[in-house]
């Protein structure tokens, strides 16, 4: 698209590996753990702090800040031709309450450090910069995750978003109040939040798969779609001494069978397909009464929407069959529904040459999690850039991930945004 614009000067022009590294600690001290984690939840005055450390980043940096009116910040560097839509790049600060360093302050620092190398270089871009900070990615305090990007895709309403309550009852419109970052610029794209000409996020894995393979570097390819259910299975407590095993209607028993069906289901689906139980409540859950009523959670993931739907048929036939007996009611509720994400092939092109110059080994991924980048892809060419984290940990204050490979992850960011924003003549 741009790359006839490339001048070797960039092609050679690396990102400062040690000052990524720096900015990463300097923002981790910021709701720091004693176990070396991070725990700073969105829209808490922890949160604030770090987004006021980027906002002066940036603005020392040379940038102009834009806040919208879901709170997701906006740092613009002016390229030479103003009326071309930005190349954007970012992702999220908010953490897990024990959660790590790396994930999405990564993705919001790597933009940060390709700003500083482009102005070190006094390399200027033809289209705009942006570096984008995500309100509420994680979705621990607020529902529903992915906030700040949901409603600039909107996936729901930005009045949704803002009567959204944490435990104690306070709003996401009064939180952002009260730590300064209840922004004016409209928050969703049909308002008027303008569309991005390109958007990549770099995020650590939060998987095993890198690290197994031994790969510095994952050229992402789109999402999993995910469908969610809450089933319940009804059947009758009683006592477990006088009631003799043919005659009980044991909800336990039954669910179990459809636990192991849901792991069955997903193993049919290989590699692209997960299933996981990861939620189960049983009534009375007493030892000596027969279960009446469990609840358990399903979470299917898949890389096509074709086979999840395989998996959803075969989840509510398998509910279908285990109350065909007579012994158990079987309820099943899908709570969510998210379709597979396929990035633009543009820009998981950019992201590949932007592995190949800076001379990484780069294995094509699929992200098993949901990110930001997900719902700006609705709206933007969109790809995603992944480096490994130390056993594919993450949510989790014991995360890690190598110096090299988060200068290497984002030196291919630096390179992806020069070929699709391209760079004007000195
Ligand atoms: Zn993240």
């Amino acid at each position: 698209m741009t790359t006839d614009t490339l001048t070797p000067i960039t092609t050679a022009l690396a990102i400062n590996g040690q000052r990524l590294w720096d900015s990463l600690m300097t923002l981790a001290q910021i709701g720091a753990t004693d176990k070396g984690g991070v725990s700073r939840l969105a829209l808490t005055d922890l949160d604030r702090q770090g987004r006021e450390l980027f906002v002066r980043w940036t603005r020392e940096a040379g940038c102009t800040i834009r806040v919208d009116a879901i709170g997701n910040i906006f740092a613009r560097r002016e390229g030479s031709d103003a009326a071309r839509p930005a190349v954007a790049t970012g992702s999220h600060i908010d953490t897990q309450p024990t959660g790590g360093k790396f994930d999405g302050n990564y993705g919001v620092l790597a933009g940060l450090e390709v700003l500083r190398t482009l102005n070190d270089a006094g390399v200027r871009t033809v289209a705009p910069l942006e570096v984008c900070v995500w309100t509420n990615e994680e979705g621990s305090r607020f529902v529903p995750v992915m906030m700040g990007s949901g409603v600039y895709a909107g996936d729901f309403t930005l009045e949704t978003a803002l009567a959204a309550v944490d435990r104690d009852g306070i709003s996401v419109e009064h939180a952002l109040q009260a730590i300064g970052f209840a922004g004016s610029a409209p928050a969703a794209v049909a308002d008027g939040a303008p569309r991005f000409g390109a958007y990549f996020e770099a995020h650590i894995e939060q998987g095993p798969v890198l690290e197994d393979a031994d790969i510095p570097l994952g050229v992402v390819t789109g999402a999993l779609g995910q469908r969610w259910y809450d089933v319940t299975v009804t059947g009758q407590e009683a006592h477990a001494g006088p009631t003799p095993m043919r005659l009980r209607r044991d909800a336990l028993q039954a669910a179990t069978a459809l636990m192991q069906e849901v792991v069955a289901t997903a193993m049919d689906e290989q590699p692209d397909g997960r299933g996981t139980v990861g939620y189960v409540q049983v009534y009375p859950n007493s030892r000596n009464v027969i279960p009446g009523k469990v609840v358990f959670t399903v979470d299917f993931r898949h890389a096509n929407d074709e086979g999840l739907s395989r998996m959803d048929a075969r989840l509510r036939q398998a509910c279908a069959a285990a109350q065909a007996g007579g012994r158990v009611q079987v309820q099943v509720e899908q709570t969510v529904y998210y379709p597979p994400a396929h990035f633009a092939p543009e820009l998981v092109a950019a992201v590949r040459h932007g592995a190949e110059r800076a001379g990484l080994p780069h294995v094509d991924i699929v992200s098993g999690a949901g990110h930001d980048a997900v719902y700006v892809a609705r709206t933007a060419p969109t790809s995603m850039i992944f480096v490994p984290c130390k056993d594919g940990i993450s949510h989790n204050e014991i995360e890690d991930a190598s110096p090299e490979h988060l200068a290497a992850g984002c030196n291919v960011l630096l390179h992806a945004m020069l070929e699709q924003a391209g760079v004007a003549a000195t």
